[in-house]
């Protein structure tokens, strides 16, 4: 797995990298050093057993071989998934490194996912903020130790006599490898972000579950692989049209993350936030449960963009979109309606526990001290928000948007920085 976003679009789904703040700092620069130190360590131990014999190498230059067509297959495709806002992505080469974790010694292995990584970089990444090959030599050594990993698990000679079993033999070494492959990728990706990412919650440590979903399905394929390699390798060309066609649906799944997506915060758009609050709402009906709406608009933005300039306005509606996602619990939704406006849907919530998030996103958001590179020093802003719910202020989504929007009139005219709800009725 790997991944990348811009500094400034954390995205709301999938794991963020920030390859280009952390880069930047003394102890994530010390960490891509310690990854590849690990991956160097193990290569060099296991090569001081002996060079490696004529079938190994045969078989690391076919594996290598068809790693190389098949990202020059779905070259277009690749490009395209990265130019998406740099969104983190899994990529295809677990299809081809576990295989070579499985069937070859550590340093053709290394071999194989680093020539993947290079060619990934020259041919897909050239052009985009960030990629280097630093980068491309970090996750090499991610790869190299997830694959040292899946070794370790499977037994390498067990597993290797596993691969000609015909029965249940082979189920067990494949399954432990994929899962310490699996577990020792996730866990090298998701240090950083855990330490150093500004977004540290639970699902941009671990990743989505489509992301998971994703990436075991690229080590299923790669164990197919590692049985055809060792039984039937011309059969391996059967290989590309599966994972062509994942591969395309892995570009699908980002055009629907984009189109629901809010570029500048993460969040959900406002027709993104509108097609989840419709289904909670529907939902809320069905269990006779509450729901609540919060409307949530920055006060005197106008005077930040004039005074700071409209650089340091967009850090301040980054800053916001990070203390809607920090405050809320994992099912409420967060969107930006445009401008400075902000919405969150709380299902399952009554009135009382929905104010008592929209006080505690306004003290976290007065005391917020935004830094940005376009201000001179650090500073603040303000928020109103309008409380609205299910069912005691509206029974639609219009009503309860409108009710909300009134609250926030309100709490505008009230004199900011405060929280209304609207009357029961
Ligand atoms: P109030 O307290 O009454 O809400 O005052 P306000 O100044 O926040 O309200 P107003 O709606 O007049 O101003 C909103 C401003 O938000 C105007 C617009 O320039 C700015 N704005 C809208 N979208 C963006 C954006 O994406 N980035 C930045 N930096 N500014 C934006
Ligand atoms: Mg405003
Ligand atoms: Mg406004």
């Amino acid at each position: 797995m790997q991944g990348s976003t811009t500094p400034r679009n954390p995205g709301r789904r999938g794991r963020r990298w920030e390859w280009l703040v952390w880069a930047h700092s003394r102890y994530s620069r010390a960490y891509v050093l310690l990854v590849m130190l690990c991956a160097i360590v193990v290569v060099a131990v296991t090569a001081s057993a002996g060079p490696p014999g004529g079938p190994d190498l045969l078989r690391c230059a076919l594996i290598t071989g068809l790693g190389v067509a098949a990202a020059e297959l779905g070259r277009q495709i690749e490009r395209r998934r990265r130019r998406f806002a740099g969104e983190a992505h899994i990529n295809f080469t677990s299809v081809w490194t576990f295989p070579a974790a499985l069937l070859l010694p550590p340093v053709l292995f290394a071999v194989v996912a680093l020539v993947l990584y290079l060619h990934l970089l020259f041919r897909c990444d050239r052009d985009r903020p960030g990629c280097c090959l630093a980068r491309a030599l970090y996750n090499t050594g991610n790869v190299v130790l997830s694959c040292e990993a899946a070794a370790f698990a499977a037994r390498r000679t067990e597993m290797f006599s596993a691969l000609h079993a015909s029965g249940m033999d082979s189920v067990l070494p494949l399954v432990a490898a994929i899962g310490a492959y699996f577990v020792v990728n996730m866990t090298i990706a998701a240090v950083p972000i855990a330490l150093w990412g500004s977004d540290r919650s639970l699902r941009s440590v671990t990743g989505t579950v489509n992301d998971n979903i994703l990436e075991l399905a690229t080590l299923c394929l790669g164990a197919l692989t590692a049985v055809l390699l060792v039984s039937h390798p011309w059969l391996l060309v059967l290989m590309f049209v599966p994972l062509y066609a994942l591969h395309r649906s892995a570009l699908v799944r980002q055009f629907e993350v984009a189109a629901t997506t809010d570029a500048k915060t993460g969040l959900l758009n406002a027709a993104g936030w509108h097609a989840i609050a419709g289904a909670e709402l529907d939902r809320a009906r069905q269990h006779g449960t509450g729901l609540g709406v919060l409307m949530i608009d920055i006060d005197h933005f106008r005077r930040v963009n004039n005074t700071l300039g409209h650089l340091a306005g967009d850090d301040a509606l980054h800053a916001v979109g990070d203390v809607l996602r920090a405050v809320v619990r994992g099912n409420d939704q967060c969107g930006r309606f445009g401008g400075e406006e902000f919405v969150v849907v709380l299902p399952g919530s009554d009135p009382e526990a929905v104010l008592d998030v929209a006080e505690r996103i306004r003290t976290r958001i007065a005391a917020l001290r935004i830094v940005s590179a376009s201000a001179l020093r650090p500073f603040g802003v303000t928020v109103s928000i309008g409380v609205a719910s299910y069912p005691g202020t509206g029974t639609t989504l219009a009503e309860i948007l409108l009710a909300a929007d009134h609250a926030l009139l309100a709490a505008k005219d009230g004199g900011r920085d405060q929280v209304r709800a609207v009357a029961m009725r």
